[in-house]
């Protein structure tokens, strides 16, 4: 069949389904949500349709049920029950869909995926699974922002904030919702450490806000960040901040959400994988590991260890335990926390390693015992963004494979 493809406005209109199974199942409720007027003629009807609000009778099909039909649907496991229905449609100019017969019948059902407005309806020839392949590679594709389905002229609704965790870096580690809101965001207000190899992709017409330069020097002060991330969002813009890692993960993720909610603007959050996770499996190092360790503890390194108020960071606890330590910003003072936590029992010897700009191009691990890995890193000359982890943890998957 040549065919030509067709949008059906079925609202209100009597259309036929001949068949109580699963196919039926299927085909009645798309027909139900379409606003057809859907008459079931089968001898079995199955429990969910019957819980539908539609009319099913329990008997053989008869001609007349054609009456004041404008589609057929043919779906029932006889294939000459489904032919009597496509002659007898046919024979009163009712275009009929035979599901059991990809030749027979006057009409075809395409695989249909509907997103935001947009409906793609593909249809592949006698093949039916080559057509719901491509259906849901069109389907990821646009989840990905792969492919230009944006509106031409954005419809007019309220703004909002999406706080994005856009995960260690490389491009590919953010998660599917992450990058569909990324890809259909008015603005896109950006960190250092986000994964800004996503940035190349937005059409020119989206506004970048880049807040930060370097570890030290921020182009915007916090406060700068939330009231812009406001601002943009009264004026009906939808906002994505894109953050490093996880954004509830030292990323002050909480006071941006915060400041959203006093001023009444809508604020989702979408996880992101963390440095402190992607790091060491970046470096092929597992956190956890039966016998080894059962424990991770992930702290921040960029308060002053000798000053313990400073952070309420137990180090002398952290230090006594067997478990394994995650540091983030810790290169300003790894000397200071080694000594520390030496000090406190845990073992010079302990296997450690820094990982320097995990899953970014120029990835760097250093390995070394405790007592000897801020000399390793100072003579490797590697500094932030750095993962340091600490425990046995780090070398019992061996050596790295050569690249
Ligand atoms: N929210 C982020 C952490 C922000 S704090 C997350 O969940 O990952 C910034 C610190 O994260 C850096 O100082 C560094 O310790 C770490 N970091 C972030 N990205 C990194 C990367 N690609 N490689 C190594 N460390 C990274």
């Amino acid at each position: 069949m040549t065919g030509f493809p067709l949008l059906l406005d079925l609202t209100g209109r009597r259309v036929l389904v001949v068949g109580g199974g699963s196919v039926a199942t299927r085909r009645v409720r798309a027909l139900h949500e379409a606003g057809a007027e859907v008459l079931v003629v089968a001898l079995d009807i199955a429990a969910e349709l019957d819980a539908l609000d539609i009319a099913c009778e329990r008997r053989t099909f008869t001609d007349d049920d054609l009456d004041g039909v404008w589609l057929a649907v043919a779906c029932t496991d006889d294939p000459a029950v489904n032919a009597g229905v496509a002659a007898a449609a046919a024979q009163r100019r009712i275009f009929c869909v035979r599901a059991d017969a990809a030749t027979g019948g006057t009409a075809r059902v395409p695989a249909v995926l509907r997103r935001d407005g947009l409906i793609v309806a593909i249809n592949g020839g006698d093949d039916p699974v080559r057509a719901t392949a491509l259906r849901d590679a069109i389907s990821v594709a646009l989840d990905l922002g792969d492919l230009p389905s944006r509106p031409a002229r954005p419809a007019v609704r309220g703004g909002s904030v999406a706080l994005v965790g856009g995960g260690p870096g490389d491009p590919e580690l953010i998660t599917v919702r992450g990058r569909r809101l990324v890809a259909s965001a008015d603005v896109v207000v950006v960190d250092r450490l986000a994964p800004r190899a996503l940035l190349d992709d937005l059409p020119d017409s989206v506004e970048v806000i880049d807040c930060g330069k370097s570890a030290h020097r921020q182009n915007l002060s916090q406060d700068e960040i939330n009231a812009v991330l406001i601002d943009r969002a009264l004026a009906g813009k939808r906002v994505v901040r894109l953050k490093g890692g996880d954004p509830f993960v030292f990323g002050r993720g909480g006071e941006e959400y915060l400041a959203c909610v006093a001023a009444g603007v809508s604020v989702t959050v979408v996880p992101g994988i963390s440095s402190a996770l992607a790091g060491p499996a970046a470096a092929g190092i597992p956190l956890t590991h039966r016998g080894v360790s059962a424990d991770f503890t992930v702290v921040s390194g960029h308060l002053d260890p000798g000053r313990p108020a400073d952070s309420g960071i137990d180090w002398p606890g952290l230090a006594a335990g067997a478990g394994t330590l995650v540091l983030l910003m810790a290169m300003d003072r790894l000397g200071l926390i080694a000594g520390e936590l030496i000090a406190h029992g845990r073992p010079a010897s302990t296997p450690s390693a820094v990982v320097h700009r995990a899953t970014l191009d120029g990835q760097q691990v250093v390995r070394a015992p405790l007592g000897e890995l801020a000399a390793a890193v100072a003579s490797a000359g590697i500094g932030a963004p750095a993962v340091i982890v600490i425990g046995d943890v780090v070398d019992i998957l061996g050596p790295p494979a050569p690249a």
